[in-house]
């Protein structure tokens, strides 16, 4: 869930001036002192990166093809597993080494370097939020592919595939190893499962460099938005509107709540943001409701103003409580369960980082304008973990994300696979 309407909104474009002109060499992390640092620049010299990039430009046609396949097989956050064959069976086609799915349904391949080491992992996530059971048939019109998910994130699947292929024609050879995923549970309530599983167990200690591929557009989001989110419910014992009339409501006790979140101030540095994003309960319009529910979302590009907002939350809906019960003098009627359902880390990887100033050069090298953006992706996990990590997007133009009219754009998508191919040549160096 690259959020990229919030995404664009944030981009931090300002603070690419700072890196312009630079031409990034890759960090030393397992390097040999000895041996010269691999510039981009030093790499566009190199026939068979020419070759890599040529073929990214002019296989965009099947990287198109693909995406499209991979979107029209459902994947729900949970229910990837289909989609995820998918991968695995293309992955095997493409010739990655040692093609598997781990306990939690990712999907991963090896394409061996000369070293294991440095070991960049590159990945899109295979799930949508889409529920089991949703039209996901992708229409064709020109330019234009409708389709839920198309963008977000079978762009990213897609340009994955390609990067693969392209590697694969050109034979490139890298001294370091690279390996390729399909993750589950990107999305929603999938709560980044697959990547908790990928970097705590999977390949835990294994991974020095990681991108995420994810949706449509140019950027590089190096800052990982932490989320926390719950389902918050409340219960009473309910009864006739008008007989039981005199009993706390469960409706009105989260009513109450909401007013309190509504009024919530957050600060606009580092962005904080708060959202109910559903509400349900009752049964009737003539019965005391015996159980509401709510599902709210809380964000901070930092860990202690999210921190300080969950603190306030919980507080209101406590407090929210004891006012409904007060106010019909029925202390403990009303009772409330909150249960955490999701929990990003916040993370970022510093604009100086290797990392980073490798994939604004790949930009600029490309002749592509990336700006510096904030994300809540898979990324955000090894960001907390303190491993290099960026998401990129996977070019194109997408609009309508997480909407049944997602749509794309392939007009010069095939840059996006091209600055894909580079990086992920880049960050295979020592
Ligand atoms: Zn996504």
């Amino acid at each position: 869930m690259m959020s990229m309407m919030s995404m664009m909104s944030m981009m931090r474009t300002s603070r690419l001036t700072l890196a312009l002109g630079l031409v990034a060499g890759i960090g030393v992390a397992r390097g040999n002192a000895q041996e010269p640092r691999k510039t981009v620049a030093d790499l566009m010299q190199v026939a068979s990166v020419k070759t890599a990039l040529a073929a990214a430009k002019n296989n965009e046609p099947q990287a198109i093809d693909d995406q499209i396949r991979f979107c029209e097989v459902p994947a729900a956050s949970f229910k990837e597993g289909d989609r995820g064959t998918e991968l695995r069976r293309t992955f095997q086609q493409l010739g990655l080494q040692n093609v598997r799915v781990d306990s939690a349904g990712n999907v991963l391949g090896d394409r061996p370097g000369a070293a294991p080491h440095p070991r960049l992992v590159i990945a899109a996530h295979l799930d949508t939020v889409f529920p089991e059971g949703t039209d996901v048939h992708v229409r064709r019109d020109g330019t234009m592919l409708y389709g839920p998910g198309i963008g977000d994130d079978c762009r990213g699947l897609g340009v994955l595939v390609a990067t693969i292929r392209a590697l694969k024609q050109a034979s490139v050879q890298t001294p370091g190893s690279i390996t390729f995923v399909a993750d589950v549970g990107e999305e929603g309530l999938g709560d980044l499962r697959g990547v908790k599983q990928l970097f705590g167990d999977t390949m835990k200690g294994q991974i020095d460099r990681f991108v995420s591929i994810d949706s449509t557009g140019l950027s590089i989001a190096n800052v990982g938005v932490a989320s926390r989110r719950y389902r918050v419910t409340f219960k009473g014992p309910g009864g006739h509107s008008f007989g039981s009339f005199g009993l706390a409501n469960p409706i009105d006790a989260m009513g109450r709540a909401i007013a309190k979140i509504a009024e919530f101030q957050v600060p606009g540095e580092p962005r904080t943001t708060f959202n109910v994003g559903r509400v349900g309960g009752g049964t009737s319009v003539n019965s005391i409701p015996f159980a509401a529910w709510m599902e709210v979302d809380l964000r901070s590009s930092d860990r202690a103003p999210l921190a300080s907002l969950d603190a306030n939350f919980l507080k209101a809906v406590d407090a929210a409580v004891v006012e409904e019960n007060g106010r019909w003098g029925t202390p403990g009627m009303i009772s409330v369960v909150k249960d955490l359902v999701g929990d990003r880390p916040a993370g970022s990887t510093p604009d100086d980082a290797p990392i980073v100033q490798t994939a604004i050069a790949v930009g600029q090298t490309l002749g592509l304008r990336l700006g510096l953006a904030e994300g809540s992706t898979d990324a955000n996990l090894p960001m907390s973990l303190h491993i290099p990590a960026i998401t990129i997007g996977g070019g194109g133009h997408g609009v309508d994300a997480h909407a049944l009219t997602e749509a794309f754009d392939t007009t010069d998508s095939w840059r996006g696979t091209q600055n894909a191919v580079l990086l992920t040549i880049a960050l295979a160096q020592k």
